[in-house]
């Protein structure tokens, strides 16, 4: 019997992957010139259901790139000669202020702990900032910020640049595109495609932003800074050869997205999230870790766990499901389950189950 997964990424593949790939072998698609018609159709067809889906504007800037890491350093590069601030509350948000500090920024911090969001009454950023950073969804700990502190943040720093990692939580995540100037997310989460595909959207001001860089000798990259890509994008194509299948994959699983509306999408998951965090929110082995219910994720749900992990694991080996680990130094006290649209309501009561009745006799 095949396995659920539950990981936070890679994860459950999404039920149709197989039948897309077929697809996509059959059809020439993966032998044809990434500088051919047919190519810049696909390339036009996927950015157009991706702006659809996330509701940004239509004719927004859209690069694909190798990953979300990646689009980390574009980001920082193509965006700020120097100053950079980072809300920081996990690992994938420290990757982001790290990048930042190794490409030689003058990037500030403010530290959360883990599990805990920000008050953003009380966020102080740099006069002199010309970047703020920051992760939608702390994929380490299962915090997530509020689209109402999004909006109040941009609207106190009207003059600075605003780029927000939704990694995890996109296609879920309501974005407002008049307060981000740089969004990015890759295809191994909530599209549940195989990993190897980042997918990075910028405002003009920030391709701007990047020309004003290079006329001034700042250093912004090679084959993949803003200029480049955008002058590939208008063509519908790409600096260097893409992930084809990747970009075809993720085209159709945005159009399944579409047709199932993200407004049922964002009912669904949150259905799920509340199903879970409701089961164990008294549950002696089982306590959700962040206590701040305003910040819980409801894409990626972190619990606290009293057992061995590695008796859990083997139970929930034994009835096909597999769960994250907590990352970093919680990977034995913690489990994260991710609540992506390919996971069912009825799986995700199995799984409640299922962890429930550990430690069941084996
Ligand atoms: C997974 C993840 C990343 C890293 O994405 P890659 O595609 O593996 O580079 C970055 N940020 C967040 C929030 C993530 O969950």
């Amino acid at each position: 019997m095949s396995k659920t997964f539950f990981t936070p990424g890679p994860t459950q593949l999404h039920p149709k992957v197989k039948e897309y790939i077929k697809t996509a072998l059959d059809s020439n698609l993966l032998s044809i010139s990434h500088r051919s018609s047919k190519f810049d159709d696909l390339f036009a067809n996927c950015a157009q259901s991706v702006r659809k889906l996330l509701g940004a504007p239509d004719k927004m800037p859209l690069f694909f790139l190798s990953s979300g890491t990646e689009a980390m350093e574009r980001i920082i590069q193509n965006m700020a000669a120097k100053n950079t601030f980072h809300l920081v509350n996990g690992a994938f948000s420290e990757r982001f202020y790290q990048t930042a500090k190794e490409l030689g920024k003058n990037a500030q911090v403010l530290q959360a702990e883990s599990g805990q969001g920000f008050n953003f009454g009380l966020i102080n950023v740099p006069d002199n900032t010309e970047l703020i950073c920051c992760t939608h969804n702390e994929t380490s700990t299962g915090v997530m910020l509020r689209k109402e502190d999004l909006e109040s943040l941009k609207s106190l720093n009207p003059d600075k640049f605003i780029a927000l990692d939704v990694v995890s939580s996109a296609p879920y995540c309501e974005l407002d595109f008049k307060h981000i100037d740089a969004t990015f997310f890759s295809v191994q989460k909530l599209f549940g495609l195989p990993a190897g595909l980042g997918v990075l959207l910028v405002s003009e001001a920030a391709i701007s932003k990047s020309l004003q860089l290079m006329s001034a000798g700042t250093s912004i990259g090679t084959y993949h800074n803003f200029p480049t890509l955008i002058s590939f994008a208008k063509k519908f194509q790409t600096p260097a050869t893409p992930n084809v299948l990747g970009i075809y994959l993720l085209s159709k699983i945005a159009e399944e997205y579409l047709n199932i509306g993200i407004d049922q999408i964002r009912q669904d998951t949150i259905t799920k999230a509340r199903y879970i965090y409701n089961f164990f929110e008294q549950h002696q082995q089982f306590k959700p870790f962040v206590d701040d219910r305003r910040f819980r994720s409801a894409t990626v749900i972190t619990l606290n766990f009293k057992g061995e992990i590695k008796k859990l694991k083997t139970l929930l080996d034994k009835h096909n499901f597999e769960v994250g680990s907590g990352y970093g130094e919680f990977k034995d006290k913690q489990i994260r389950i991710a609540n992506f649209p390919m996971h069912s309501l009825e799986q995700v009561k199995e799984l409640c189950t299922v962890l429930d009745s550990y430690p069941a006799k084996s």
